[in-house]
């Protein structure tokens, strides 16, 4: 029989930034929140995503007894700065398909349990950063993320896995609670740009930007737009702004470049999202960040699109023209419209003007309103 500090030992050995112990009874308090705040989930169920059925482990692994939670780092290394502009640190290098970083990893910690005849489970829908915290690996910010207690610098920039097991442990000291300094002054619900934040630790997640880049249905509407910024897959504005983040973030200049991630950059580049089709999608995009099907790839073009407006790049004109009258689709086109209006300046209006008289509908719409006297940056 393993002992704990065999497994800590083994977790450790392999990298993971720390390891917790908890036991495995249902989370209660969380599948209540989530009977609370149901509208706010709708989506989720939509998506065939049952999130209270990841609340009780029973249910998911038989003879359940303990949860084994072990905390991935995904900012161990330095993002090309380009990069983190546009898209949320935890999916950078998130290898769910490529499989060659921390799923490895856990796949070998797994092996190193099965071989002891522990029968384990990792359901995507256990409310595992919960876990983390009844495991004693930290606190929650207000704005609803995990802060590790005892990795990178105290910050937010870890996954907590919960592995559901059939076997005994120790337990560790529950760490549930809010760790945010009384002197914080809210920084990240003031912060968050679309409101999504509706005060300590609630989050509305169909006004997230994480969600609405990946999820939104149609186009963004126009009040979105502009709060959505430089977004295009996800966003860290709460975590950037966190002053328990500030220690790691300090630091970060001095890490090694994470050498995958930089390759990927130049695929990256939003005039690469901006023009891409479903064969440059499924090759370059899709393998690192897949939470949408080639059917939606619109929605990429299209947060590329808005990206590039609120960059507020001059450089970026002849690419947009270029995706406003040639797309294949209307979101895009009528999102390229917008940011054209958005970077202004004497390119954008002529490429505008160029193309109102034979534009019809909604494109024709989102041009003359970004023609209209009411837009300063003309
Ligand atoms: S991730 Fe962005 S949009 Fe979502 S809550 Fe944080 S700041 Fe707001
Ligand atoms: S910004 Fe302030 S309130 Fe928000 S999570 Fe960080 S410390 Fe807590």
């Amino acid at each position: 029989m393993l002992t704990r500090e065999s497994v800590i030992e083994k977790a450790m050995a392999l990298g993971f930034a720390d390891v917790g112990i908890c036991d495995a009874s249902p989370f209660d308090e969380h599948r209540m929140i989530l009977e609370e705040r149901r509208n706010y989930y709708d989506w989720a169920y939509k998506l065939g995503i049952d999130l209270s059925t990841g609340t009780d482990p029973s249910t998911i692994l038989e003879g359940a007894k303990s949860i084994i939670v072990v905390l991935g780092h995904y900012f161990d290394r330095g993002f090309p700065r380009e990069m983190e502009n546009h898209f949320g640190r935890c999916y950078l290098d998130d290898d769910r398909l490529t499989k060659d970083g921390l799923s490895r990893k856990i796949k070998a910690f797994r092996s190193f349990l099965r071989d002891a005849g522990i029968q384990t489970k990792i359901p995507f829908h256990l409310p595992h950063r919960v876990a983390a915290a009844r495991a004693g690996l930290g606190t929650f910010g207000k704005n609803c993320l995990f802060y590790a207690d005892r990795a990178v610098a105290g910050g937010s920039w870890t996954l907590p896995i919960a592995v559901i097991v059939d076997a005994p442990f120790e337990q560790d000291t529950p760490t549930i609670s809010v760790g945010c300094p009384d002197w914080c002054r809210n920084a990240c619900i003031a912060a968050c740009p679309t409101g999504a934040l509706k005060g300590p630790q609630k989050i509305d997640p169909r006004r997230c930007i994480s969600y609405l880049t990946y999820f939104g249905e149609g186009i963004t509407p126009e009040d979105l737009r502009e709060p959505m910024g430089l977004w295009v897959y996800g966003c860290d504005h709460c975590q950037n702004v966190c002053p328990r983040n500030r220690a790691w973030l300090a630091r970060s200049g001095s890490l090694p470049v994470n050498e995958k991630v930089a390759a990927m950059a130049p695929s990256f580049s939003l005039p690469a999202l901006l023009h891409m089709d479903v064969a440059y999608y499924e090759a370059h995009i899709q393998p690192h960040m897949f939470y949408m099907p080639s059917s939606d790839i619109w929605r990429w073009r299209m947060n590329a699109a808005r990206a590039m407006g609120n960059s507020l790049d001059g450089a970026y004109v002849p690419e947009l023209e270029k995706a406003m009258v040639g797309d294949g689709d209307e979101r895009v086109r009528q999102m390229s419209a917008w940011a054209l209006g958005r970077i202004g300046g004497r390119d954008a209006k002529k490429a505008l003007e160029k193309h109102l008289a034979e534009s019809t509908g909604a494109l024709r719409n989102e041009i003359e309103t970004a023609l209209s006297k009411n837009n300063r940056h003309f």
